[in-house]
């Protein structure tokens, strides 16, 4: 099926079309749309719903929205739902290599390193009808960066069962494991199953 993703980020993209790889997938740039959505919710769950049916109601086929972010316990759930915008209060000009730099500074004397991420994909097939799935990928912030693999806080994720960061692990194996790897492979079940219905 074709499916156009509400996104503009180029990482998020790659790893969603390897993971549904029997599938094509656009961005909305593909379609000649310049598509920018203002993330207001506080849930995963309120900006993929919104980022994906502000695309949907342009575009009018199937969309595939995922909005995700990493969260530590000891921080009370932070930078959570605002992972990419993590210390845009102190900066406007930090980058993801900023931002896992000033989690690492947030988490200095901090002994529970507990963390993980979360990724809700949400397809929407028509204006009615839509489906869901949110997953998550457990590990621990590393006590300095590790890797050169992924994108955004992968080479400060610690993955225990590895002995890595995510950086430091294949794309496939971070896909098998991987929030997103997870969630993407729901909808794969989802997109089969309807599929077979209509
Ligand atoms: P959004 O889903 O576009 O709101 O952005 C999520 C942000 O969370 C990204 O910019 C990353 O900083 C972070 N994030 C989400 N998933 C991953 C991942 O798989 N690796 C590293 N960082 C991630």
């Amino acid at each position: 099926m074709d499916i156009v993703l509400a996104t503009g980020n180029h990482h998020k993209k790659r790893e969603i079309a390897e993971i549904l790889h029997g599938h094509t997938i656009l961005v909305p740039n593909d379609l000649g749309i310049a598509f920018h959505y203002e993330e207001t919710g506080t849930t995963y769950l309120d900006n993929s719903l919104g980022k994906g049916f502000d695309l949907y109601r342009q575009v009018l086929r199937p969309v595939l929205a995922d909005d995700s972010g990493i969260s530590v316990p000891a921080l009370g759930g932070a930078p959570g739902v605002f992972s990419a915008r993590y210390g845009s209060d102190l900066r406007n000009d930090l980058d993801d290599v900023d931002r896992y730099k000033l989690l690492l500074a947030n988490m200095e004397r901090i002994a529970d390193r507990r963390a993980f991420y979360v990724c809700c994909m949400v397809l929407i097939c028509e204006e009615y009808r839509f489906f869901v799935a949110q997953e998550t990928m457990h590990g621990e912030i590393a006590r300095e960066p590790a890797g050169s693999g992924g994108f955004g806080y992968d080479p400060i994720f610690y993955l225990p069962e590895f002995g890595k960061t995510v950086a430091q692990i294949s794309p496939s194996e971070k896909h098998r494991i991987s929030h997103r790897g997870r969630a993407g492979r729901r909808i794969e079940e989802i997109l089969e199953a309807i599929g077979k219905r209509n």
